[in-house]
C-alpha cells in the first residue's frame, strides 16, 4: 500500500542527530519506506489527512516485560529484591493463556500512546510474537535465560526454534536475553554467547541495578558487574546493557570501545528504589547509543514513551544538578537509538527511513502555544499518549484513534475481567 500524508502542519524528525522541522509539508509512503517528503504531489496513494496534526517518528521502548501488564498494580511498595520474588511466586503459575492476555493489554496500550516498536525480555515470547505481528508492531523478543527459573539447554532449545520461526519476519527479530548475572551461572553466560555468535543475534541483559549486585559480583568474581560481563566476551557491538546505575567510569570504557548499547529506564529505576546513577552524559560524551525503556508495566507502571522521555531527563537533571541533559537528547534516545538497537533504518522522517511514523493531534490543549521553536519541548515535557491520533508501522495503518478506539476498549475491557478473575488467588 502507498500512501500520502497530505499537509502535515509540522513534522519532526532527526536528520542524522539534528532536529529538523518541516511545516506543511506531504509524506510519500511506498511498500513500507519514505520515499519523499515537502512540498511533494503523488497520484495513485491511499490519502490520510496530516492537517491538524504533527508527524513524528514512532517511539522505541527498548526495554519491557509486556505481559506484566497482569501484575500492574499487584504490588508496588517494595524494593527491588523482594519485588522480584513477589512477581516469582505469581509467573511460576502463569499459562500461555495469561501471557497472552498481559501481552495484548500492553500492545493495546503502547500502539495506543505512539510506541512503534518494543524489546521484550519475558517466557514464551512466540505468544507476544504472535499478538505483535496480529497487532501490526515492530518486537524484539527472546526466551530469557534465568538458571533460578528454567533450564538453559530449555531455553537454547526455545530460541533456535523461535529463531527459525522469525529469523525473515518483516516486524518480528530473535534476541539472546539474559535476566542477569545474579539469576545466571557462568556456564550459561557462556551458552548465551556462543548462541548468540552463532545465530548472530543482540544480547540483552539487567546489568549493575542495585548495590547488592555490584556487591555481590565483587565477592563472587572479584569485578564489577560489567567487568565480569567483559571477562566472559559479552560486552561487544551485539550487547544491550539495562540499567547501569551503578557502574564506574573504567566500566564505561569497556562499553563504549566494544561499541555496546546502552538503555535507560528511569521510571522503574526511581519506583524501585534502586538509586544510584545512569550516567547518561558521560556515555553520550563516549558516542554510546543510549536507548530508553520504560521496564516491565508492573515496574513503571506505564508503558507510554512520552512520560518516560520526560521522566528520563528530570531524573538526569536532578543526578548532575544541570540541566546539560537536554529534551533532544531524551527524543534521540526513544527514536533514532531504539531503531538502531532493532538494527533498521528508523526513528527518523526521511527518505529511506521505514514509514514507522506517529501522528500528534496539533490542537492538544497540552501543546499549545504550539510553535517551531516549541515544538520538541511540547513534546518530550508535555505531551502523553493521548495525543496520539495515528500509528504506522511498516507503512501500514496500524492505529487510528477515530476508527479504533472504542473496538480496542471493548476489547481492553474483557481482558481486564479475565486478567482479575486469575490474579484473585493471590491476593
Ligand atoms: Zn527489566
Amino acid at each position: 500500500m502507498s500512501y500520502i500524508l497530505r499537509n502535515c502542519d509540522f513534522v519532526l524528525t532527526l536528520s542524522g542527530e539534528d532536529l529538523r522541522i518541516l511545516r506543511n509539508v506531504n509524506v510519500l509512503i511506498e511498500n513500507g519506506v519514505i520515499v519523499e517528503i515537502g512540498d511533494v504531489k503523488g497520484s495513485g496513494y491511499e490519502e490520510i489527512d496530516c492537517s491538524g496534526h504533527i508527524a513524528m517518528p514512532g517511539l522505541v521502548n527498548a526495554h519491557t516485560h509486556t505481559p506484566m501488564s497482569l501484575l500492574r498494580g499487584f504490588f508496588d511498595d517494595a524494593e527491588l529484591p523482594t519485588w522480584l520474588n513477589k512477581m516469582w511466586s505469581v509467573e511460576r503459575e502463569l499459562t500461555p493463556d495469561i501471557i497472552a492476555l498481559g501481552s495484548e493489554l500492553s500492545i493495546i496500550e503502547m500502539i495506543m500512546s505512539g510506541t512503534t516498536a518494543f524489546i521484550d525480555m519475558y517466557y514464551h515470547p512466540e505468544v507476544t510474537a504472535e499478538i505483535a505481528l496480529k497487532y501490526g508492531v515492530r518486537a524484539m523478543l527472546g526466551p530469557p535465560f534465568m538458571d533460578t527459573y528454567v533450564n538453559a539447554v530449555q531455553v537454547e532449545n526455545e530460541l533456535r526454534n523461535f529463531y527459525v520461526k522469525y529469523v525473515h519476519s518483516s516486524l518480528i527479530k530473535p534476541i539472546v536475553n539474559i535476566h542477569s548475572i545474579y539469576t545466571v551461572g557462568k556456564d550459561t553466560l557462556l551458552r548465551a554467547k556462543e548462541l548468540s555468535e552463532a545465530l548472530n543475534l543482540p544480547i540483552h541483559i539487567h546489568i549493575s541495578e542495585t548495590r547488592d549486585e555490584i556487591y555481590e559480583s565483587k565477592k563472587r568474581y572479584g569485578v564489577f558487574p560489567v567487568e565480569y560481563l567483559n571477562m566472559l566476551g559479552i560486552v561487544t557491538n551485539k550487547t544491550q546493557l539495562v540499567h547501569l546505575g551503578w557502574v564506574t567510569n573504567w566500566e564505561l570504557g569497556l562499553i563504549s570501545r566494544a561499541g555496546a548499547k546502552v538503555i535507560h529506564a528511569p521510571t522503574s529505576n526511581m519506583k524501585l528504589a534502586t538509586a544510584g546513577h545512569f550516567p547518561m552524559k558521560e556515555l553520550m560524551s563516549m558516542g554510546v547509543t543510549v536507548a530508553l525503556g520504560t521496564d516491565g508495566p508492573a515496574s513503571n507502571n506505564s508503558l507510554d514513551m512520552f512520560r518516560e522521555m520526560k521522566m528520563a531527563v528530570l531524573l538526569q537533571r536532578h543526578s548532575y544538578w544541570d540541566v546539560g541533559i537536554k529534551a533532544i537528547h531524551a527524543f534521540r534516545a526513544a527514536t533514532i537509538n531504539g531503531y538502531k538497537l532493532l538494527g533498521v533504518r528508523g526513528g527518523c522522517l526521511d527518505k529511506g527511513c521505514v514509514a514507522d511514523l506517529v501522528l500528534l493531534d496539533a490542537g492538544s490543549p497540552r501543546l499549545q502555544p504550539l510553535r517551531s521553536d516549541n515544538l520538541l519541548s511540547n513534546i518530550v515535557y508535555s505531551a502523553d499518549g493521548s495525543d496520539v491520533d495515528l500509528v504506522m508501522v511498516n507503512g501500514k495503518v496500524i492505529y487510528e484513534k477515530s476508527r479504533d478506539y472504542y473496538a480496542l476498549k471493548e476489547r481492553v475491557k474483557i481482558i481486564s475481567e479475565d486478567l482479575n478473575d486469575f490474579i484473585q488467588r493471590f491476593l
